[in-house]
């Protein structure tokens, strides 16, 4: 199937009524472009999964606060274009700011306390932006699926539970981060990362990685997994939270990890701001190791 660029709300509505008519799935994958290859995992997932997928280009000025690189934000339509089409979409919606915020605007979906903790601390308003956006999204598209990456853990938490207290009908899909070779989470603003930079930068996912493979050798208690995943973030240049959170409330972890927990960090590197987090699962099979017990 041939890809369709569209600009205008009401273009995209008349499409999506002429493939519902066509009896297609769709599936939906937002993004704010610079594409790489974690949104090509989320698009080629629902090319794989649905009959249409619709991916948003839109760099949503209201998850930015003053100071924050919304003006400088790295754009390349025509590369992304490309990607879009060699992964499978078949809709390209890219409004202009003004299609998506009309003078007048004033309505915004406020999400509660997930929003919070993590980078919510550090980003006040970030979580209310990006979930008025994805709602306002979600109802132009009315898609099926939902493609969100789990390298942006939090947002994705704060969108299930937006489209379950709002009622939406779509089905949240998350997919897990996908890396470069040395380890390095694939990130728009990794762009922004000068040669030595870049080094420095896989701090994060070093120390992420290393306390996720004490974990699946047996360590289940929290304090030596932030200390394994702290040691190398010596190198970056302002440490935001490295926290070890339940995976639903995204409350702190204490003393043991006896259910399913993301370890969650944040940093500059430089003046851009990275983050990261693996996902911690005890599984039912795994028997006490030497290191399981809880500490007294
Ligand atoms: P963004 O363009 O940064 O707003 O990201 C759009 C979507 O792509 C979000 O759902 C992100 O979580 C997801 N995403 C970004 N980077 C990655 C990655 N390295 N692996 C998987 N998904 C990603």
């Amino acid at each position: 199937m041939a890809m369709r660029v569209v600009r205008t709300i009401a273009d995209l509505r008349a499409l999506i009524r002429t493939i519902r008519e066509q009896g297609h799935r769709i599936g939906f994958v937002p993004t704010m472009g610079f594409l790489h290859e974690g949104h090509g995992a989320l698009i080629r997932q629902s090319a794989a999964r649905c009959d249409a997928t619709v991916v948003s280009i839109f760099v949503n000025p209201t998850q930015f606060g003053p100071g924050e690189d919304l003006a400088n934000y790295p754009r390349d339509l025509e590369r992304d274009q490309g990607l879009c089409l060699e992964t499978g979409a078949t809709v390209l919606f890219m409004p202009e700011v003004s299609e998506i915020y009309p003078t007048g605007f004033q309505t915004h979906v406020e999400p509660g306390r997930l929003a919070e903790p993590l980078c919510g601390r550090f980003r006040p308003g970030h979580f209310r932006g990006v979930a008025t956006v994805v709602a306002k999204l979600l109802h132009m598209v009315q898609p099926d699926l939902a493609f969100f990456g789990q390298k942006d853990y939090q947002q994705a938490v704060v969108i299930r539970r937006m489209v379950r207290d709002l009622n939406l009908p779509v089905d949240v899909v998350v997919v897990p981060t996908v890396r470069d070779g040395d380890g390095l989470a694939l990130s728009s603003r990794n762009a922004y990362l000068a040669p030595g930079d870049r080094e420095r930068a896989l701090a994060l996912s070093q120390g992420l990685l290393a306390a996720k493979a004490a974990f699946d050798a047996g360590e289940r208690r929290t304090q030596p997994l932030l200390d394994l995943a702290r040691g190398p973030l010596g190198r970056v240049d302002q440490m935001q939270y490295l926290e070890l959170v339940d995976a639903q409330t995204l409350e702190p972890l204490d003393g043991v990890v006896d259910r399913s927990a993301a370890l969650c960090v944040a940093a500059f590197v430089g003046t851009t701001r990275l983050i990261d987090n693996v996902l911690l699962t005890p599984s039912v099979e795994a028997g006490p190791g030497p290191q399981n017990h809880p500490r007294p």
